[in-house]
This record gives C-alpha cells, sequence and structure tokens, in this order.
C-alpha cells in the first residue's frame, strides 16, 4: 500500500457509484461528488442487464440476494400486420435505471455521498489533484475519477476537443405501465423482446421492473425504443424546440416536446409499425426524445485522473452495453490501482486497455445503426448495412455484447 488514498469521484450515477464502492472496498478514503441538488432518479428508460453488470455486483456482494430484473429471453420480430415472422432465443433480464441505481446506492455510504457539488475546476501536480466546486467549495485527492456523463466536466478541462457526433437519427422512447396492457397486447408482447422492422426506422420494446424496484407480474412497466432519421439542419432543430418556441441543445426535457412533434410521430406509427407497437404507442402517456450521438474521447487517462462510463464513450443505444461498460471500466480501473506502484503507471495501463473496448463498443453500435442509414458512401457501405437489416442480423446483434468476447 502506498500513499496514495484518497479518492475523489465526480458523478454520483451507475458508474460513479460502480468506481466509489469497489475503491473503498480496496481501501481507499472516497468521497463521490453529485452535480445534482437532489437524489437522481430515472430519466425512464429500461436497460438490458448485460453480464458484466451482474459480475460487477457480484464482485462486490452487491444485487445477490434480490432478482434483479424481468426476464426478457424471448425475441420475436413482427410484420406491419402483427404477425410473428422471426424468432430466437438470448437469455437476458431487463430492469429499471431505478433498481440498478438503488441497489449501488445503498452500498455505498450515505455520508460520503455529497449532492449538490458540481465540478468546475480540475487542477494536478505530482502529488495531488484538487477537485473546485461552483459552490467555492474544493476537494483534494491522490485520485480523481471522472464519472460525470456524457457532458462531463472533467473531460472538457483535459479533451476539450472532444464532442458529441450527430448518429442521424433519433430515438423516440416511452413506458407504460403493465397494468394498462389489455390482456390480448399482453399476452402477445409482455413476454418478448419484440421488434418491429420498417424500412430505415427500428422499434423495439420489453419489459422491465417497476417502480420501486417491483419486479412481480402486474407491477412492471413495458418500455420501447424507436429509431428514426431526423436530419441534423432541418428535423433536428424542430423536435429539439419546445412549445414556447426556445431551442433545446442535444436533449429536451419531456414535458416540454412539442404538442405538434408528438401528434406527428403518433400519426407516422400508426401508418409503419404493427398494430401491436402502436397500440404501446397509443398507451404512452409521455413520451421522450433521445437524439443519438457518438462520443469518444481519446484518452482516458490524464495524470492522475480517469474517465470512466459515459465520460469517456457512448455508444449508440443498438447495443445495450451503457452500464456494463460503465461497471467493467470501474472495476478494470481499481484492478490496476491494485496491481500497480503507482497512480500514474495504474491509469496508463487503465487506458490502454479500456481505450480498446470503448472504441470496438462504438465501432459495433455504428454498424448496427446503419440499419437507419438512407444515403451511402460506397456500394460496399450499402452492402454491409443489408447485412445487418434482416429480423434475423437485428435480433442477433442487439443489446448483446458477444463481440467483446465476454
Ligand atoms: C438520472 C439518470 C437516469 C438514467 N436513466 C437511464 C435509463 O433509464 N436508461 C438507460 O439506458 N440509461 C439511463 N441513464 C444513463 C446510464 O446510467 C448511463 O448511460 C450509464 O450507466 C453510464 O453511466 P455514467 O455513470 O458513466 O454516466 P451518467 O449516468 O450520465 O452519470 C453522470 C453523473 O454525473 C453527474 N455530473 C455531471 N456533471 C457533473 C459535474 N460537473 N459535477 C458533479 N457531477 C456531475 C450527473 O448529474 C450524473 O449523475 C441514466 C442516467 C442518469 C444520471
Amino acid at each position: 500500500m502506498g500513499s496514495w488514498r484518497r479518492a475523489l469521484v465526480i458523478g454520483g450515477s451507475v458508474g460513479g457509484l460502480f468506481a466509489a464502492i469497489r475503491l473503498l472496498r480496496d481501501g481507499w478514503d472516497v468521497e463521490v461528488f453529485e452535480r445534482s441538488p437532489v437524489e437522481l432518479a430515472a430519466r425512464g428508460a429500461g436497460i438490458v442487464v448485460q453480464p458484466q453488470v451482474v459480475a460487477a455486483l457480484r464482485s462486490l456482494g452487491l444485487g445477490l440476494t434480490r432478482d434483479l430484473g424481468v426476464d426478457v429471453s424471448r425475441r420475436q420480430t413482427l410484420d406491419r400486420s402483427g404477425r410473428v415472422i422471426a424468432q430466437a432465443l438470448r437469455p437476458q433480464v431487463a430492469t429499471s435505471w431505478n433498481r440498478l441505481f438503488d441497489i449501488l446506492r445503498t452500498g455505498f455510504p450515505g455520508g460520503r455521498y455529497h449532492l449538490g457539488r458540481d465540478l468546475v475546476g480540475v487542477e494536478q501536480d505530482g502529488s495531488a489533484v484538487t477537485a473546485r466546486f461552483a459552490d467555492g467549495g474544493a476537494a483534494t485527492g491522490d485520485l480523481l475519477v471522472g464519472a460525470d456523463g456524457f457532458r462531463s466536466s472533467v473531460r472538457r478541462t483535459f479533451a476539450p476537443q472532444t464532442r458529441p457526433l450527430y448518429a442521424g437519427y433519433v430515438a423516440w422512447r416511452g413506458l407504460v405501465e403493465e397494468e394498462a396492457f389489455p390482456p390480448d397486447l399482453h399476452r402477445q408482447m409482455f413476454g418478448f423482446f419484440s421488434f418491429g422492422l420498417p424500412p430505415e426506422e427500428q422499434i423495439l420494446g420489453y419489459p422491465v421492473a417497476g417502480d420501486g424496484s417491483a419486479d412481480q407480474a402486474g407491477r412492471r412497466r413495458y418500455n420501447f425504443v424507436w429509431y428514426r432519421p431526423a436530419d441534423e439542419l432541418t428535423e433536428l432543430p424542430r423536435l429539439l424546440t419546445d412549445e414556447t418556441g426556445y431551442r433545446h441543445e442535444m436533449s429536451i426535457p419531456p414535458p416540454l416536446i412539442a404538442r405538434a412533434a408528438i401528434a406527428e410521430m403518433r400519426a407516422h406509427a400508426e401508418e409503419v409499425f404493427p398494430p401491436q407497437f402502436c397500440e404501446i404507442i397509443r398507451l404512452t402517456e409521455q413520451p421522450f426524445l433521445q437524439p443519438i450521438y457518438d462520443l469518444e474521447s481519446p484518452h482516458m487517462a490524464f495524470g492522475r485522473v480517469a474517465l470512466i462510463g459515459d465520460a469517456a464513450f457512448v455508444a449508440r443505444p443498438h447495443v445495450g452495453a451503457g452500464t456494463a461498460k460503465a461497471a467493467d471500466d470501474a472495476m478494470r480501473l481499481a484492478d490496476m490501482l491494485t496491481a500497480e506502484g503507482s497512480i500514474e503507471a495504474a491509469l496508463a495501463r487503465f487506458e490502454a486497455e479500456r481505450l480498446q473496448m470503448g472504441r470496438r463498443m462504438v465501432e459495433q453500435a455504428r454498424r448496427l445503426g446503419t440499419y437507419m442509414k438512407r444515403d451511402f458512401v460506397s456500394e460496399a457501405e450499402r452492402l454491409r448495412a443489408e447485412r445487418h437489416r434482416s429480423p434475423e442480423a437485428v435480433m442477433a446483434e442487439t443489446a448483446l455484447l458477444d463481440f467483446l468476447g465476454a
């Protein structure tokens, strides 16, 4: 053990908590600083529980006594008339963000988790790193873990040139309470991970754990994600402009989405989707909109500072890898810190391994996203896209991390 023992974790979401819990168990003095002044709460979508998340929870002794979520092993693709045209078996469990977050949050001492601490600056030298916060306060440690998500302030400090790249399409998402499902629809959809595949658009849906960690039948929810092209210069700005005419950057709070945009989305669904998905969209009271971006940081280590999770890489949701990668980044960072004699050496090894993983994940998600592409730069690209367009290919690759060799 060296004299480098105090870790500052910036961001108290899934990635930050995985890192904080593991480092605390490894003997570090850990503090988590979260910008939000109130407890984090779900943005409302489902999460496919990948093996990496289960392994990380298990290694931390968390979540073993309770089921994590809902079984979504049976996959099916429906055609426009609602007929099942393909099926596949892929053992998987889906949960809610709340459920995973609750397990992690209760696994970390409350007194070390600080809400309302917005990081605004980081300084470091050969012996320490200091985090500065918007409230004027500061904290000094030996290691700083930037787990502050997609728009990371830590990343902005060290890699300011890194920008999210718009993928050319958005996802409309929504959640419906299980009890709102009519019996017929429930029978056809609730036990499945289902897909609808009209040209250049894709919808998928599956049940997830309900509120307050409920996974009992009757109290679950159904979650859908619908990918749809939206031109960056015309369509996207329109979708991000709210009822008052205000233009939001990159995302828009669901209650502010313009009524006309929602009405147009609902009308289009009726034109292209199987009746089962149309009904689910009709049952969705508050849809939300997620423009799809790729984000790749050129580095994950800067002296005593490491980036993990969404702060470093964001892949399109097709791979369902966000929480898995955040968990794995956190575990591998801690492994390297245990194995190496200095923080700098540990972080250099961490970066060499995890940059590769992040790039592979983003690349695979991009490949799956070619399904939504209209124009191709070459015939080879068009042919590659075609290979990922069959129901069998989509079902075999979506939300599965086999490509990582995990
Ligand atoms: C409230 C919330 C709900 C989510 N719901 C879903 C969901 O339903 N489905 C899904 O697939 N994914 C969801 N995600 C995203 C998912 O958790 C991540 O993609 C993935 O787990 C990687 O997480 P992360 O911890 O790296 O980043 P994030 O989960 O994005 O967390 C980053 C954290 O850093 C904090 N932060 C940002 N800037 C600062 C700063 N300057 N100072 C201090 N703290 C800062 C943010 O408030 C946030 O809590 C959600 C994330 C959050 C925060």
